[in-house]
């Protein structure tokens, strides 16, 4: 076998997001020697994306809020399928996290006496979300980056791991290849730390971007670990429509949470129709006591008046966009309206500035002047690698989990702000625990020569093909067959055309060939995607068609119903059976103490 460029750690970190970077950073202060991997240039992962902000009960704008109401609200986003103590460390931990980043040199927006300034999201109880104008990312990744560096960890830019090497011992090395040359590359590790986010580009719509082909899901799962809840694919109730070419790019939630109005064609707000009926008390009973809570926030003043309705849930405020165009009521684009353009331009301006430049440059459109067309996008997985929630342990010894790579912590569906909040926590805890166990395994980890050697193998084979099938052909087919079969509403008979047409793209992977050199070669590239896309595609298929009810995300034309009799508390799992096929089975949700079940009950606050 030809030499391998190898490279050693105690700890590996694959993705550069919020989850890598402060997995790494904990990992580091652990004492263990850090290497951190990422696909493109450093800086440049889906975390630097997030516009919106972080949710944390700081209580500085509603002093009312606490961990407590921070957990229900999370539980109750999530219709209770998240795992609770992954959803109690979230709200207890997540002030801290957020303080520490400001003491790290994270710039927040104020309030008037100087603290962090929170604004609300939908389905969070209060104002609770700490931002910076809508570039909240970008002010967390460049604060922990440069954490990172100053504390000296080993970074590898520009390099996909497409293959984990394990054995009876874990998870103890990650081949790959530079992005830049095409050439092989090996690093072995004591631990591993998966934190490559999600799986967007499953779907043709959506605002993730090339980078979210579901590679750490669909590694864990080739190295023996589950995934959990994969049927729940938040779809972002607002992104654009229009023009095509940036159709899916994401309009934050903060539009609405700063007082966007959602209307139809005929200009009926129409959000007042959806409103789940057991939460209606929760929202605004009219279009002026909407008002007055918009006033009220612009001034930075509480006040009686509740929320919008166009604050409800992600899922269901998503549902009823898709419903009002397919029953024709949309815009000229096949879209909806968001309206800010009631406030005062200059407050536009200021609070949404992204928004502003975003419609500006690629729509032609002043929504400081009228309305945006909208409509759902593929944004975020809820499900993902079954982990620890003190660790992030996957069912694999030496490999773990952070991030949106990860499941469980948000359920059926996520609240807003809410994963740039796990990031933080969950980074910080995995980190740690992956170095603690780098600590306690042998110091040079066992590597299987001839896993290696196969993956060496399998980059060079697209590019020897004489002939075969065309990448690009089987991802157009992949992203028309997701978003039309495994969408936002769903049926038995489609899934199951899913799963035999998902069989069915695989077989012409297998025969797949890609053009040119190995240098920046996107088609090649695209080949190791696209095998990550197809396992991810199946588990969603898979899960979605088990569960045979609607719940959060997850929502089905032939069983309309929550059936919380066969269904509550039940989390769904996607394992590798012995003959090496993908199986679906359940999995009860990790029991809950008595102390949190009293506050799902009382709703006590
Ligand atoms: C437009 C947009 C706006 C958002 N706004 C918000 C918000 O306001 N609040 C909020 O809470 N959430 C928001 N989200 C969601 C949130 O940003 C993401 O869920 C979160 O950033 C994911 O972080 P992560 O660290 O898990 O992954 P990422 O930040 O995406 O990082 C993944 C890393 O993994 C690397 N990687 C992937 N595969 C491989 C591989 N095979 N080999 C090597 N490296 C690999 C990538 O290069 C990257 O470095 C938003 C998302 C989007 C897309």
């Amino acid at each position: 076998m030809a030499a391998v460029e190898t490279h050693a750690h105690d700890v590996l970190v694959i993705g550069a997001g919020g989850a890598g970077l402060r997995a790494a950073i904990a990992a580091k202060a652990a004492g263990a020697d850090v290497g951190l991997v990422c696909k493109s240039l450093l800086g440049k992962a889906h975390t630097v994306m997030a516009e919106g902000g972080v949710a944390a009960a700081l209580g500085h704008v509603a002093e009312e809020d606490s961990w407590k109401v921070h957990f229900r609200d999370t539980m109750v986003g999530g219709k209770f399928l998240n795992n609770p103590r992954m959803a109690e460390l979230h709200a207890t931990e997540a002030p801290d996290r957020v303080r520490e980043l400001e003491s790290w040199g994270a710039v927040f927006d104020r309030t008037p006496d100087g603290r962090i300034l929170q604004r609300p999201f939908g389905g969070h109880s209060h104002a609770r979300l700490a931002h910076v104008g809508d570039r909240t990312g970008l002010e967390m990744i460049r604060t922990l980056q440069d954490r990172a560096v100053a504390l000296g960890i080993t970074v590898y830019m520009e390099c996909t791991i497409t293959k984990l090497v394990s054995g009876p011992a874990g998870a103890t090395g990650a081949f790959g290849y530079w992005r830049t040359s095409g050439k092989p590359v090996l690093f072995t590790a004591r631990a591993i730390v998966l934190a490559t986010g999600g799986i967007g580009r499953a779907y043709e719509v959506t605002s993730n971007s090339w980078e979210y082909s579901g590679d750490g899901q669909a590694l864990a799962y080739e190295a023996g670990a589950d995934l959990i809840d994969m049927e729940f694919v938040q779809f972002h109730p607002t992104g654009m429509v229009w023009p095509p070419g940036v159709r899916g790019l994401l309009v934050t939630e903060a539009v609405r949470g700063e007082g966007g109005i959602l209307r139809n064609k005929d200009g009926e707000r129409f959000m007042w129709k959806y409103l789940p009926e057991e939460r209606r008390a929760e929202y605004a009973a009219t279009d002026e006591e909407a008002a007055r809570w918009v006033t009220a926030l612009s001034e930075g003043r509480s006040t009686d008046a509740r929320r919008p309705p166009e604050l409800s849930t992600r899922d269901n405020v998503a549902r009823a966009i898709y419903t009002e165009v397919k029953e024709g009521r949309g815009s000229p684009h096949g879209g909806v309206f968001l309206d800010i353009s009631y406030l005062p331009p200059a407050t536009v301006r200021r609070k949404l500035p992204s928004m502003y430049e975003q419609f500006k440059e690629l729509a032609d459109v002043d929504i400081t002047a009228g309305p945006m067309e909208v409509g759902p996008t593929t944004h975020y997985v809820m499900g993902g690698i079954r982990v620890d929630a003190e660790t992030g342990a996957t069912t694999v010894a030496g490999l773990f989990a952070a991030g949106e790579v990860a499941g469980g912590m948000h359920g059926a569906n996520r609240l807003g702000g809410n994963s740039l909040s796990d990031l933080l926590v969950f980074g910080a805890r995995t980190g740690a625990a992956a170095a603690a166990h780098a600590a306690s395994a042998p110091s040079a980890p066992y590597v299987d020569p001839v896993q290696v050697q196969t993956a060496v193998t399998d980059l060079a084979t697209p590019l020897e093909r004489a002939d075969g099938e065309d990448p690009y052909a089987i991802q157009r087919d992949l992203q028309e067959m997701m978003g039309r079969l495994v969408g936002i509403f769903r049926v038995e008979a489609d899934l199951d055309e899913a799963i035999i047409g998902l069989a069915e793209l695989r077989r012409r992977w297998r025969t797949v060939r890609a053009t040119g050199g190995r240098s920046y070669n996107p088609g090649w590239n695209l080949v190791f995607d696209l095998d990550h896309l197809l396992t991810v595609s199946e588990a969603i298929a898979r899960s979605a068609r088990q569960r045979t009810e609607s719940r959060g995300a997850h929502s089905r034309l032939d069983h309309t119903a929550t059936d919380d009799t066969t269904w509550n508390g039940v989390n769904s799992v996607i394992f590798r059976a012995r003959d090496g096929a993908m199986s679906v089975g359940t999995t009860p949700l990790p029991a809950m103490t008595d102390e949190l079940r009293s506050l799902l009950r009382t709703g006590d606050h």
